[in-house]
């Protein structure tokens, strides 16, 4: 037994999707078609599994990485790996092959469960991997791969003739380890960080409530946040708490394949960032589908336009804005109004609505200005935001100095520039961060920018985020060339040196030639008067 209080685990929440809503079901789609289970099956399931992670010989502590999408395979490693006192390594699939080797490396992966259609990138950096001993394929039961990934399993064959049952521990210490994924770094290589099961466990109880994602086991949920992406922003541990029925979008879903499943599935609550919901936007007003059961979209990871916000309630979809991060498993603040707000004139409403939002329950912040002093509650001084609690991580995994820098006095600098008003809504008003995001995932800057100058005709090279109007941002490449030199096919030639090195989603979608890029009076790049001058390049461009 424990010394302290009983302890929290990931694994009640499992149990109780077996004892009480094992009717009620899981969906994946999948480009052939609808997987459809139980949770009863969900649980008999991670009982197989279980039992071949303790075949492949993983001993408690050691660490697994998927490399996969939204499925039913998926969560069932969610599960299985925690519950049994291992770690599920979520490793983000759309990351360059750098970080990839990076984050498993680092994870120190002994196995790596990966989709089919996703070998091939797997296949590119097998050699690099050090720690990985062999290679799970999911595909359907019976389905073969030509691949050189070795030592080769598949996972239905693993699961097959397994047991469907387990004895899990009776108690976990709840400070274990049972997930871990990476952020991307300012400068150099991803950053790792650990969830607890405690983390989960109490982030998993406050999303839950009304005034943050309003989970019920009346609702039906449609998990569009890769799973690899801060567990999902915490909807397959919600979901399979309260035993709300979730609808997993399965490989490379389109914007088509959310509205059929909104329609076919009946979902009534979904979650993600912008891109996502201006995308499905479309659909909904090709008057194609039938949406009436979808009563609520939650949206964060970037800030939603208002238009945004006010084209869905025009189809009568209300849309709550949320904001959290990688180091907060992720949800921090939850945008809705108060009561006795309601009575506002609809502007005025907007006016908090597209606010960040409200402090979760437990979590304690502080917005501390340049002079070392937390800001007036005015809405208007600007200071960074700081925070701890139970759900806030307390460093990177094996970063000593990345640490220090973040989480030094036992705060977490988010970096994120904020106001905060006399109600309490917290507003980000800047980034200190030197990256940009497109469509809710990261790209540096300083990685883009090494990789120009490296360029034999460039004297200088700055890239900036610039407000894009269907990616949120995107690279916007500022290049200073060298004396002599034209801009005459180097935009080209540039954007092939960096596709031999980067996804093809990181390349500048434009190059910029200035005479000179501008410094900061300590000789630094200037880039906010970049950003000023060139901000709206995408929009304008759109526009012109
Ligand atoms: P995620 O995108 O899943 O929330 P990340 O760790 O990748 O998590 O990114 C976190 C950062 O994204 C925050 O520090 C902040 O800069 C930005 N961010 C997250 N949510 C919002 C939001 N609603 N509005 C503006 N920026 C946001």
């Amino acid at each position: 037994m424990f010394d302290y209080e009983f302890p929290l685990n990931i694994n009640d929440l499992l149990y109780r999707a077996r004892d009480l809503f094992s009717r009620k079901e899981v969906v994946t789609r999948f480009p052939g078609g609808v997987h459809r289970y139980t949770y009863g099956d969900l649980y008999r399931r991670v009982c197989r599994l279980a039992h071949a992670l303790d075949r492949l010989g993983l001993k408690k502590g050691e660490r697994v990485g998927s490399f996969a999408w939204n499925t039913h395979r998926h969560l069932e490693l969610y599960y299985a790996l925690p519950c049994t006192e291992r770690v599920l390594h979520t490793v983000n699939i759309r990351i360059p092959h750098e970080h990839i080797v990076h984050t498993v490396n680092k994870a120190r992966d002994r196995f790596l469960f990966v989709d089919e259609d996703l070998v091939p990138i797997i296949e590119r950096v097998k050699e690099r991997l050090e720690t990985v001993e062999g290679y799970v394929v999911m595909a359907p039961p019976g389905k073969r791969l030509q691949t050189s990934l070795s030592p080769l399993y598949y996972y239905e064959d693993l699961l097959e003739d397994q047991g469907e049952d387990y004895s899990f521990p009776e108690f976990i210490d709840e400070r274990t380890p049972a997930l871990m994924c990476f952020t991307s770094a300012t400068t150099g290589l991803p950053k790792g960080v650990e969830y607890t099961h405690r983390g989960v466990v109490l982030h998993t109880l406050a999303i839950s409530l009304p005034d943050a994602a309003n989970m019920s086991e009346r609702n039906t949920l449609l998990l569009v946040v890769p799973m690899f992406h801060v567990l999902c922003w915490g909807y397959p541990f919600a979901c399979t708490m309260t035993g709300a029925k979730q609808v997993l979008p399965g490989p490379q879903p389109t914007p088509a394949d959310l509205a059929r499943l909104i329609q076919d599935e009946k979902v009534t609550h979904t979650a993600g960032v912008p891109t996502v919901w201006l995308a499905l936007l479309e659909e909904i007003e090709s008057g194609k589908y039938d949406l009436s059961s979808l009563k609520e979209v939650l949206v964060g990871g970037s800030a939603p336009p208002r238009s945004l916000m006010e084209a869905y309630e025009s189809h009568g979809i209300p849309m709550v804005h949320a904001y959290g991060m990688t180091e907060a498993y992720p949800v921090v603040l939850v945008s809705r109004l108060k009561s006795y707000l309601m009575d506002l004139p609809p502007e005025e409403q907007y006016r908090f609505r597209v606010k960040q939002g409200l402090l979760m329950p437990l979590l304690r912040a502080k917005v501390v200005g340049e002079s070392g002093r937390e800001v007036a509650h005015d809405g208007r001084e600007l200071g960074e935001l700081w925070l701890r609690g139970p759900w806030i991580v307390k460093g990177y995994y094996r970063e000593e100095e990345k640490t220090r820098e973040t989480f030094g006095d036992g705060w977490y600098h988010t970096g994120d520039v904020v106001t905060i008003d006399q109600e309490g809504y917290i507003q980000i008003a800047d980034r200190t961060k030197d990256l940009i995001k497109s469509g809710g995932e990261w790209i540096s800057s300083v990685e883009l920018e090494n990789a120009i100058m490296a360029h034999p005709a460039v004297k200088e090279a700055v890239v900036i985020a610039a407000r894009h109007p269907k990616w949120d941002e995107r690279p916007l490449a500022c290049v200073a060339l060298k004396e002599g030199e034209t801009p005459q096919g180097k935009k080209e030639e540039i954007r092939e040196m960096l596709a031999r090195r980067f996804p093809s989603w990181w390349l500048p979608d434009d190059v910029v030639f200035v005479d000179e890029i501008p410094k900061t009076s300590v000789g630094k790049f200037d880039k906010k008067a970049l950003r000023r001058e060139f901000g709206d390049h995408y929009v304008r461009a759109r526009e012109g």
